[in-house]
């Protein structure tokens, strides 16, 4: 991948911490832009083009929570990894639901972020393929990033996708929570949460609710599968 090319935005209001991030993101290859608050964030973000976001939550002017949901109105694709000293599940689920795609608990080692940001250009870099994935009347374009169901557009956030692109990459597979975890998640989440049960849900209601067949399925004791029907 051309690391020249990457715009990270680091929105981040210790500026120890976010001079240090930046350095090392410089380190590694990418280009980084500090903003010390919510609103200089926002700002940024509507002139400049960004690859990542790297975003705390407790912030001036706008907590972190408020700007993904702001940035998630414009922009359903940007990677956003949250961070925050909150580290319990509950927090979690109002990151995710805010619209970010991965959660960080301060304090992190910096190689565990690195690790993230590459799971998600990397991803971003593959997906430039022009590629089509089908099950039933659903398709994902995975050059442009959209999936249609019935001729419907389906909104989707960025988690939100990879989860589908999992299950369309493995068609009447059963995959287990580790696998899920594996590939969307990237890292070492904690398999007993409760993560993939939710985003599972958030994907049926998206693509499954008002359609038939159901393509999201449930093997009991095993896992999830994608199919057009029970195998
Ligand atoms: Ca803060």
């Amino acid at each position: 991948m051309a690391l020249e090319n990457v715009n990270i935005l680091i929105v981040e209001d210790e500026q120890r911490l976010a001079e240090i991030l930046k350095k090392q993101l410089e380190d590694s290859g990418f280009n980084a832009e500090i903003a010390n608050d919510g609103y200089v964030g926002k700002l940024l973000l509507e002139k400049n083009t960004y690859n990542l976001i790297i975003l705390d939550i407790n912030l001036p002017l706008i907590n972190g929570y408020d700007l993904c949901k702001d940035i998630r109105k414009t922009n359903s694709k940007i990677p956003i990894i949250m961070l925050t000293a909150f580290g319990t599940l509950d927090n979690k689920i109002v990151g995710f639901d805010a619209g970010a795609d991965d959660y960080i608990v301060k304090p992190f080692d910096f190689r565990e972020l690195l690790a993230r940001v590459n799971v998600f250009l990397r991803r971003t870099e593959t997906k430039r393929a022009t590629e089509k994935l089908r099950i039933a009347d659903l398709e994902m374009d995975l050059s442009t990033k959209t999936v249609v169901r019935a001729n419907h557009k389906i909104e989707l956030t960025a988690k939100e996708y990879l989860l589908l692109e999992t299950f369309l990459k493995n068609k009447e597979k059963i995959l287990t929570r580790e696998f899920i975890l594996e590939q969307v998640w990237g890292f070492d989440f904690d398999p007993s949460t409760n993560i993939i049960d939710v985003y599972v849900n958030y994907l049926r209601k998206k693509i499954d609710k008002d359609y038939d067949p159901k393509l999201i399925r449930t093997k009991f004791g095993f896992g999830f599968y994608c199919s057009e029907k029970e195998v």
